[in-house]
């Protein structure tokens, strides 16, 4: 059973040093980043955001976690993340004098800076990814991440952070291919657009030249476009999301396979859980209150404890976008998303990189 550190967000009354802000900073001095980070070049990867997105990591939060690298001896520190992502951090924010270290693209300025590194075992032609130099010379990886929910695989967390933040726009679309998902057939369509105008999750667009296109971060594969076309040009393929978590799952082994497994930590901000992840560039409400932060040394532990951790019936009225309901049955993530959050989870279990039961110490 692996053991996690917890900071819950409510405090017990209103003394500044039950606040989280405190928390966090007795949280840092508890985890064992002497043995983790001393005398090693350490990588702090993190999602930046983009666009008109706020409700990343805080810098308050990222700057006192690179104070506290360096105080146990790091012999190096920076933030790594997309090249997109870091070329407007400033907007956000980030910048190496409000956190206190180097904020370094993974891959490069122009994402051609990477480490072609085998997927094992091969998922199909899914069987090598382009990871981040940066990512790949680095010593000590410390996976700073802030849970959401997210349109393709249900949510964001731990291992979206490196599955899909440590790799080239190249990779990332190799994964975001294992989706798959919707045929159509171009001789049977009438361009009459019913799909498109029905989808409500408003995944479907067709190009200049007619061309149907499916953007599958927003599907949930509900098949209502396969149902409501009059010429039955699309065919459902079979829901594939479970693919592309498991890619998923396959390149955060790829990525931690660099380290030592003593040389990693895990820190997941459950914070501004939002519907969708930081990609999308734009804040929405938060779905729940603010729950606290968790930290260890298991990926799966940890991803496991903060989905367990959002419960569906604190769910703010309103906070869904109009038009949006809940779905039967599984995790919040999964009635709003329609994909079940916990199945990366299990991958990684599968891949044996971690253990699914944990114990919470919640610290005073
Ligand atoms: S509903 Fe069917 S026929 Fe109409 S545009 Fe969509 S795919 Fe083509
Ligand atoms: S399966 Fe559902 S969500 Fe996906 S494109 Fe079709 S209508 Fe939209």
């Amino acid at each position: 059973m692996s053991e996690l550190l917890f900071a819950d967000y409510v405090p017990k009354n209103l003394e500044p040093i039950n606040s989280i802000g405190a928390k966090w900073l007795r949280l840092l001095a508890a985890m064992p980043l002497e043995s983790v980070a001393g005398g090693k070049r350490v990588c702090v990867k993190m999602h930046l955001g983009g666009g008109t997105g706020f409700t990343t990591i805080h810098p308050f939060f990222t700057r006192k976690l690179i104070d506290r690298i360096k105080a146990a001896g790091a012999s190096a520190v920076f933030i790594a993340d997309s090249p997109g992502s870091v070329a407007t951090a400033a907007e956000r924010g980030y910048t190496a004098e409000t956190v206190g270290c180097p904020l370094v693209s993974i891959s490069g300025p122009d994402d051609r800076h990477v480490r072609l590194t085998p997927i094992q075992p091969p998922f199909g032609a899914f069987n090598e990814v382009e990871i981040g130099a940066e990512i790949v010379d680095a010593e000590a990886l410390i996976d700073f991440s802030h849970i959401k929910g997210h349109g393709a695989c249900g949510f964001g967390g731990a291992s979206k952070n490196l599955s899909m933040g440590c790799v080239s726009q190249r990779s990332r679309g190799a994964i975001h291919a294992l989706e798959g998902g919707l045929d159509w057939d171009r001789a049977k369509c009438s361009h009459c657009k019913i799909c498109a105008e029905n989808c409500e999750n408003r995944a479907i667009s067709f190009t200049e030249d007619g061309q149907f296109d499916v953007f599958y971060h927003n599907c949930k594969f509900c098949q209502h476009c396969v149902l409501i076309c009059p010429e039955h040009a699309i065919r459902m393929l079979g829901g594939r999301y479970r693919d592309f978590q498991r890619g998923m799952a396959l390149t955060t082994q790829a990525v931690l396979a660099g380290f030592k497994p003593e040389n990693r930590y895990f820190i997941n901000l459950l914070m501004n859980i939002t519907i969708f992840c930081d990609c999308w560039g734009m804040t929405t409400p938060n779905l729940v209150p603010d729950i606290g932060i968790l930290a260890g040394s298991d990926i799966v532990a940890i991803e496991q404890a903060s989905l367990d951790l959002i419960r569906e019936e604190k769910l703010f009225p309103g906070s869904l976008p109009a038009g949006w309901a809940l779905g039967a049955s599984g995790h919040l993530f999964e009635k709003i998303h329609g994909k079940d959050p916990y199945a990366v989870i299990a991958f990684l279990h599968e891949l044996g990189l971690g253990e699914r039961d944990y114990t919470v110490h919640t610290l005073d």
